[in-house]
Order: structure tokens, then sequence, then C-alpha cells
């Protein structure tokens, strides 16, 4: 069995190669390392079933002989992050629509016999009901949001009209080791645990009392090749943990003094998968709570140690165009 990541050097890419190598299965990532880490697959460069590939999905030559008797294929590469995306749409929209558009058109050619694309929660932007179905209203509130369902839309188009087997998982809020830390302001796991390591208050949005449907990696990654396996195609599914954890609770879990920052426009105040069609149709289930997931987190705090500490400051600099548009 043949398997390309894209993305794979990324957060959840490189837990799913972990993953797929401890299959068994021959595993090609394909990462730009704009956002991956070299240091997330290093561990896996030397097994013979392991090979990275440095490029960009934006660049259809150099990517589409890669695909050439892949099996499965795994579509994780993408822009993240609300920020940037507000700040430079065009770079968004080429990684994330026209990157998937390149892997596809590669997946359609050497007619690949299942493409998973990682979809996003973001694409339901302030949900009407929780649990959140799959057929609830798209209406995303940022151009990382809107390039994620467009590239949604495009595996299943491709999927619909070219036969190519596929399926969207949309996952909700993960965490986990090597949560990925960049320049930018992020996520709220990076954010939190390099306040921790500094000794700083972590910067708690509005009250705390918002909620996330924060999902370990590992049961993100096992959805991944659960859904590969499966015979589905032509399905979006969410992926999530079960439950909604408060910002407040995950400060308690994290141990430390709180500094308070202004909520943010265009933000729910809860995500929560609606998980009945996961456990219907794929038989998965999510199996780590948060607090087994922080405890795990916080057993393996080196990764954060050179990541960027914000303060209130520093994230109201940052977040500048975010509340300029979005309110
Ligand atoms: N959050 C926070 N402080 C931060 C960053 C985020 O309290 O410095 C909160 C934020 O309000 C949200 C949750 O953490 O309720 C998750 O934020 P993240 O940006 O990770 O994900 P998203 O808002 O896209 O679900």
């Amino acid at each position: 069995m043949k398997t390309v990541v894209t993305g794979g050097a990324g957060f959840i890419g490189s837990h799913l190669a972990d993953l797929l190598i401890d299959l068994n299965y021959e595993v090609i990532v394909i990462d730009n390392l704009s956002v991956g880490r070299k240091e997330n697959i290093t561990h896996l460069v030397e097994n013979s079933k392991f090979t990275f590939v440095q490029a960009d999905i934006c660049n259809f030559d150099l990517i589409e002989p890669i695909f050439m008797d892949a099996d499965w294929v795994f579509h994780l590469a993408a822009l993240a992050d609300i920020v940037p995306s507000i700040e430079n749409p065009t770079e968004y929209y080429k990684s994330n629509v026209n990157g998937t558009f390149n892997v596809l058109q590669a997946c359609r050619k050497y007619q690949v016999k299942k493409i998973i694309y990682a979809g996003s929660s973001s694409c339901y932007g302030i949900p009407d009901e929780y649990p959140t179905k799959e057929n609830a209203a798209i209406g995303p509130q940022y151009p990382y949001a809107l390039t994620k369902n467009i590239g949604e839309q495009l595996v299943m188009h491709w999927c619909q009209l070219y036969n190519l087997p596929a399926i969207s998982l949309r996952f909700f809020n993960v965490y986990g080791p090597r949560a990925r830390t960049s320049g930018t302001y992020g996520a709220v796991f990076g954010v939190f645990l390099a306040q921790k390591l500094a000794k700083k208050p972590y910067t708690v949005v509005g009250d705390g009392n918002q909620t996330r449907d924060f999902t370990f990696v590992s049961d993100v990654v096992s959805a991944l090749v659960t859904a590969a396996k499966s015979d589905l195609s032509g399905e979006v599914i969410n992926i999530g943990s079960n439950n909604t954890y408060s910002i407040n609770r995950l400060v308690e879990l994290l141990g430390g003094d709180i500094t308070y920052i202004p909520k943010r426009p265009g933000e729910p105040d809860c995500t929560w998968a609606d998980i009945s069609k996961a456990t219907q149709l794929l038989n998965w289930e999510p199996k780590v709570s948060l607090e087994t997931g922080v405890q795990i987190l916080l057993n393996n705090m080196e990764y954060w140690e050179d990541a960027p500490v914000w303060d209130k400051k520093s994230i109201a600099k940052a977040t500048e165009q975010w509340f300029e548009y979005l309110s």
C-alpha cells in the first residue's frame, strides 16, 4: 500500500505519518515546510518505507508524479490561522484552493483508490444548533474558513463528476503534541503552553466561558485511517471529541494565572460536533478526554520551548485587522 500525505510535516500530518508507518504502509510526505517542521518527521527519515519530498502543492508539475500508484491520499496541506488569512487572502486561496485543485487533478490522473480531505469545522461559522450536524448552514467568517470550504467543495465535485472516491472529515479544534507554533498568533494550545513555560498569565478571551470541542490528535488520526479503509465515498463527516469544554476549564487543567483580553468578533461561543454520522458510518469514536490529553501535553512541554510568548499587548497588535474587518 502506497500512501501520500500532503502536509505530512505539519501537526496532524506528522502524527498520521507515524500511524501509517506503524501500520506498515509506504508513506510519501509532501510538504513545503512553510508551516510544517522538519523536526516533526526527522525520526521517520531513516525508515525505508518513508519518503519526504519538499514541494509546494501549488506546483503541479513538481507534485504530479508523486501520486503515481498511490492507493490513499490524505490531503492535509493548507495554510491555517485566522489573522494571516485576513491579511493575506491571496496566499490562502493559492494553497487551500488552487493547491487542492492540483492534488485532485493528480489523484484523478493516477486513479487513486481514496482521497481523504482535512475539512474544517470553521465552515459552520457561528452555528445555530449544538451539537452541530454536517447539514448545518455553511457560514465561513474569514478567508481561512472560506478557502478550506471551497477546497472541500472541489473534492466533493471531483468525487461526483470524475468518480474519485473521496471523504472529507471536518475537524473540530484539534490539539496534541506538535500542535503548531509559528510566528503568527494562532490556536489556543500553542499560545497557552508557551505562556505556561514562560510563567506568564494565560490570555483568556472574553470571560472564558466559551467552549470548544477540543479533539486530541490521536483520535483525529485514527479517524483519517478508518475513513481511508472504509468503503464510503462522497461523505462529509464531523470529527470531534463528543464533548465541549470551557476555556476556564482548560486553564484549570493547565494551572496558572489569567489575564483577560477582549472577546473576538466573528467567533462562536461554542463549537461542538454532532459525531453520530462518524460513529454510525465509520464505527469510529474518540477515546481521549481533555483531562487525559492535557496531561499528555504537560508531559511533553519541550516542544513549546522556542515558541513565541504572546501577551495582551502583542495580541492586540496582531489581531488589529481581525477586529477591524470582523466587527
Ligand atoms: N482563546 C483564548 N485565548 C487565546 C486564544 C484563544 O482564550 O489567546 C480561546 C478562544 O476564545 C476560543 C478558544 O480559545 O474560545 C479556541 O481558540 P482557537 O483560536 O484555538 O480556535 P477557534 O476559535 O478557531 O475555535
